[in-house]
């Protein structure tokens, strides 16, 4: 690398909750991580609600899970009804789900998250968190990347094994690498209000609404105990002055509560779109979070689909900087993002076009066509599920590609925190494997607890089930071929 500049194993542009999750897994793996964020404080404005069960998990596993839990509210239903007050579709998510223990859908407040996640770091030895430094740009030098940072004291220049975008939806890495962005399609112009509830009120609803109007299509969203979120779809030829001020806030909110009854806590107006980068690498740089992509936040689920990106990319890097993977290993970075976060955004964009017709006769149509299932179809189980992983997995087996359920450890221990980001191994029988490829860990199912039997569940008459460091079941079944097949695939050798 080049003498005479700062040097560091990974330089992350951005400590959102991308960025700060990527930071503790590289971190807590051993590497040097500089972060240089642009801004002193977390982000002011109203964002993120909603994270699902699997990313609660991943955020475990960075030290932010708790926080969240202990501000948040499990989701009971998420409610799609017309101006008339008819159910147009819903779900019910999951209170409990057994495979990770947490809520189907929590909802939370993020800045909650943000703040917890530095307080991880900030423990965190190797941990160079710069408050106040904005990436300006950089020089990718094959073997290094060289940074420019620019902070109060004046421009300075890093070297760093590889330059992580996690810099957000303007990203300067991303247009700085000349790595552009497809547009998927959706673009529509919202209000969004916090507001935090007097007199000691803990919830309004423990429903989320959307609240299918064409006059003004709204969004109603309890954020955890003591918080609620409402979102107002601009109409057309409105501006942010027209509908910002307390006086239009106040009669934006009465028709769902008192205005006198919260304090709008936050305010911002925003357009929902949906765009993708076409390339997520670039050499020594990399985009995750909304640097990578962004969608309308109808599933919640942008800042899950960065969190993934996290996890997936994390122990990635960590191979890459041992020496044990080449760099083929990161390229399947994208090709696994990639096709999950477009099947979530299009999801999104599908609730987003029941939800945004402004159009009195489409709404009607629609209407009509929605309700004429019975109630009892209208209403899904749970959450819509989503897409399990295609590749980087082996086998046809029931579980592969999925989430994989969480065994705790006899002596009372969380797996997950015992081994962190790593891949595991359960054989039935003792097998005779020790070890494997990205620090992979065995047991025998004797050696785990499996309370709910939802391990066992997955592995059904499986000999084995290999389970990925971001916790997708990588495979099941004969352990030989398993292990080989996991060792091609995390050196980077075999697409699985
Ligand atoms: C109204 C709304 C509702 C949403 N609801 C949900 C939801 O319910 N669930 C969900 O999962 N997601 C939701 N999202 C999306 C979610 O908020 C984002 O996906 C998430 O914040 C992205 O995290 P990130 O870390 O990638 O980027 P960001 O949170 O944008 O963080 C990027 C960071 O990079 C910093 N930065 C920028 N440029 C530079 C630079 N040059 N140098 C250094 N630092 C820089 C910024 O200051 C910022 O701190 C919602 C978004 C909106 C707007």
């Amino acid at each position: 690398m080049a003498g005479g500049i700062a040097e560091t194993d990974v330089l992350i542009a951005g400590l959102g909750p991308v960025g700060a999750t990527l930071g503790v897994y590289l971190t807590r793996a051993g590497f040097r991580v500089t972060i240089c964020e642009r801004d002193r404080d977390v982000y002011p404005l109203p964002r993120a609600a909603h994270l699902d069960h699997e990313v609660m998990r991943l955020l475990h596993m960075a030290g932010g899970a708790d926080a969240v839990l202990a501000s948040s509210a499990p989701l009971s239903a998420y409610e799609f009804r017309n101006a008339a007050g008819d159910l147009l579709m819903g779900f019910r998510p999951d209170p409990l789900v057994k495979e990770t223990g947490f809520p189907q859908g929590s909802m939370f407040h993020q800045p909650t998250l943000e703040l917890a996640l530095r307080a991880r770091l900030a423990a965190e030895p190797l941990a160079d968190v710069r408050l106040g430094a904005q990436v300006t740009g950089f020089v990718d030098h094959e073997t290094h990347v060289t940074v420019q940072v620019k902070d109060e004291t004046g421009t300075s220049e890093i070297s760093a094994g590889f330059l992580i975008g996690c810099d957000g939806g303007g990203s300067v890495v991303r247009r700085t690498a000349d790595l552009p962005l497809e547009d998927m399609g959706f673009d529509e112009p919202w209000l969004v209000i916090d507001s935090t509830l007097k007199n000691n009120v803990k919830c309004l609803s423990t429903i989320g609404l959307q609240h299918c109007d064409p006059a003004r299509p709204v969004t109603s969203m309890p954020m955890g105990p003591g918080r609620h979120r409402w979102e107002f779809m601009m109409l057309p030829g409105e501006t942010a002055d027209d509908v910002t001020s307390d006086a239009r806030l106040a009669e934006f909110v009465r028709p769902f509560a008192d205005p006198d009854a919260i304090t709008i806590e936050r305010r911002a107006v925003y357009r929902f779109h949906a765009v993708t980068a076409k390339q997520w690498r670039k050499g020594r740089v990399v985009l995750a979070g909304d640097a990578a992509h962004q969608m309308p936040p109808f599933m919640g689920q942008g800042l899950c689909s960065g969190v993934r990106d996290a996890a997936n990319l994390g122990w990635k890097l960590v191979s890459v900087l041992k020496g044990e993977a080449g760099m083929a290993l990161l390229d399947t970075y994208q090709a696994e993002r990639d096709p999950h976060v477009r099947a979530i955004t299009g999801l999104a964009m599908f609730m987003g076009r029941v939800v945004c017709t402004q159009n009195v006769e489409e709404a009607a149509r629609r209407d009509k066509e929605m309700t004429s299932k019975p109630e009892g179809e209208r209403m899904g189980g749970g959450m819509p599920s989503l897409e399990g992983l295609k590749t980087g997995i082996f086998g046809d087996h029931a579980s592969v590609g999925q989430i994989a359920p969480e065994p705790w450890l006899k002596d009372g221990r969380r797996l997950d925190d015992v081994i962190g980001l790593t891949p595991f191994l359960v054989t039935r029988e003792a097998s005779g494997v020790t070890s494997f490829a990205a620090g992979g860990q065995v047991f025998t199912l004797g050696d785990l607890s499996d309370p709910h039997g939802a391990f066992a569940a997955a592995m059904g008459d499986a000999p084995a089930l290999l389970v990925r460091p971001d916790r997708l079941v990588f495979g099941a079944g004969d352990t030989t071929a398993l292990v080989d097949a996991w060792n091609a695939y995390a050196s980077g050798r075999a697409a699985a």
